[in-house]
């Protein structure tokens, strides 16, 4: 998994950014080999400091690849927390940064090693998930 359309990107980022100062966790969502869509999991708990995901609330037919969260902190240094889930969960994880742009996310493999990623532009359409709205609908 080295891909993601940029549609998914911009809408990490832009998640990332209105979280702040909170930080920012979601899963990620695959399909055909590449990123296409975050899903925010119930029951996601968001601090200055971390973010606490239910890994079991995820649906079995999620095509769940990885996650990704953001650091409030500057850093793209996964944590020894993030090593954790990195290695229980998972083959591909974004850590996003301020300024939350497209120069401030770096993606890791599942024992923390870098992997570059390829952003592909995909034709600008509205990506909803039936599985998504029905399930996942918040306020
Ligand atoms: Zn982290």
């Amino acid at each position: 998994m080295d891909k993601v359309e940029k549609g998914a990107l911009d809408l990490i980022l832009h998640a990332c950014r209105s979280s702040h100062p909170e930080e920012f966790g979601g899963i990620l969502r695959a399909d055909e080999g590449r990123i296409t869509e975050v899903l925010i999991l119930p029951g996601t708990f968001s601090s200055e400091r971390s973010v606490l995901m239910k890994l079991n609330m995820l649906p079995i037919s999620s095509n769940a690849c990885g996650s990704v969260h953001s650091h409030t902190s500057g850093s793209l240094q996964p944590s020894r927390a993030d090593l954790n889930l990195f290695n229980s969960f998972g083959e591909v994880h974004l850590i996003v940064t301020r300024p939350y742009n497209e120069n401030s996310w770096k993606a890791f493999d599942s024992r923390g090693r870098e992997i570059k990623m390829e952003v592909i532009e995909t034709e600008p359409k509205e990506r909803v998930s039936e599985e998504f709205s029905e399930d996942f609908k918040i306020q």
